[in-house]
């Protein structure tokens, strides 16, 4: 019977879930990927095959029922005992958020492991406790199965400790008060292809453009710098966040207006970014497809500080080989790739109109001095070769 890895992305209201399947190919390959929404409200389950076929969905639940993380998974499980044949699940790979300073690769997960992730939901309350909720979940569900946890932040462990430390006094930063970086692996998957693709470029920016955006600057495929920083909220506008800000704006708005932490929150992450400045949406197509000047206005911030910190980044290299688009926005919106281009022309990357509007793969012309590809993201590959390689499955 093959092997079988499964991998999860849960969060607040939603368990992403994918199976590969690990039988001495070079890479694990795709099965399934499906998902649980509406946890705690009106649940929707759906899996598609490695086509994007539709192959099963289910909106109907008793009446009242509300499903959780242990549900959603009970639910997961009983549906691959029918549908994964004769692939037996052999290990579970999580994306987890926060690995803190200490996890700097893929882990083993064990009750030392969840009480270290425990300690850090406070640097990632809006995602970590999802993560630990589903592994808690998983464990109960099925207590003989491995899980593994794969991080956001460990790629990012490589970068030189200046570009992880903000001015701040040492104690604080000894606490840790400093910058850890998040997207890391979207950002290993860009590293892992990268040889194939670019073998020659040393010195590459990859923009991550989903709801969620960060640029990384990858030296010889390892992270260097990157715009996140302690949080998710930093560096580039967001589909909802707002991206690095002055933080004299929050000392304005809680002493002269009255913002608690929880407005705070609110708004810097959930009510600002495209959706906050366009006032339409926070969905790029909406934006693109829009005649509001306020959306056009929103697309323009985006592309102005991707450009921005795209100039900081090479900096920080000190040099650009390559730069490469990936994840919603960036495998997806023309424009956007065309606008950034455009502003990036001062660092030697030329535009192929054409090219660019069929979706690449290589969207600079053939003589550009620095070219600019689209390469697809897969966060769940790179889960299952950690497990791979964790559980050494192969
Ligand atoms: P996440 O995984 O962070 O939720 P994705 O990587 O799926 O995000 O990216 C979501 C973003 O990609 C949304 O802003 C969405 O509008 C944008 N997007 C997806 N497809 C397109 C498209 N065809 N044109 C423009 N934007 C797109």
């Amino acid at each position: 019977m093959a092997q079988g890895i499964l991998v999860i992305n849960a969060g607040s209201s939603s368990v992403k879930f994918a199976v590969f399947t690990d039988g001495g190919q070079p890479e694990p390959k795709l099965l399934f990927k499906g998902q649980m929404e509406g946890l705690g409200s009106d649940p929707s389950f759906q899996v598609r095959d490695a086509t994007g076929r539709k192959i099963d969905e289910r909106d109907e639940w008793p009446r009242g029922s509300t499903l959780n993380h242990v549900g959603a998974l009970r639910y997961i499980r009983s549906w691959l005992g029918d549908w994964a044949g004769n692939v037996k699940i052999g290990a579970a790979g999580h994306r987890v958020v926060h690995g803190g300073l200490d996890y700097d690769r893929a882990v083993r997960i064990d009750e030392g492991v969840i009480a270290d992730l425990e300690q850090l939901i406070p640097l990632a309350p809006l995602h970590q406790p999802h993560n630990l909720a589903a592994i808690r979940a998983l464990a109960e569900v099925a207590p003989k199965l491995p899980q593994v946890a794969c991080f956001d932040t460990a790629f990012h462990r490589t970068q030189p400790r200046v570009a992880q430390l903000f001015a701040l006094p040492k104690a604080l930063t000894e606490s840790g008060v400093r910058r850890y970086g998040f997207h890391g692996l979207s950002y290993e998957y860009i590293a892992h292809r990268l040889p194939d693709i670019v073998p020659e470029a040393r010195k590459v920016v990859v923009a991550h453009l989903g709801s969620g955006a960060s640029l990384c600057a990858l030296q010889d495929g390892r992270s260097i710098e990157s715009t996140m920083g302690f949080t998710a909220v930093d560096g580039l506008p967001m589909g909802t966040r707002t991206g690095a800000m002055d933080p004299g704006v929050v000392l304005y708005l809680m002493q002269e207006r009255g913002y608690d932490a929880k407005t705070l929150e609110k708004l810097l992450y959930k009510e600002s970014g495209l959706l906050g400045v366009s006032g339409v949406s926070n969905d790029m197509r909406d934006l693109l497809e829009s005649d509001d000047p306020a959306a056009a206005e929103a697309v323009d911030l985006f592309v102005y500080h991707i450009g921005k910190h795209l100039g900081a980044l090479a900096g920080a290299l000190e040099g650009l080989d390559a730069l490469v688009f990936t994840a919603g926005i960036g495998e997806n919106a023309p424009i956007v790739r065309k606008k950034v281009c455009q502003r990036a022309e001062w660092l030697g990357i030329r535009l192929d109109e054409e090219s660019n509007s069929q979706g690449g793969p290589r969207v600079s012309t053939l003589d550009s001095p620095v070219p600019a590809w689209v390469i697809p993201t897969n966060e769940e590959l790179m889960i299952a070769l950690h497990v791979r390689d964790e559980l050494r499955l192969a």
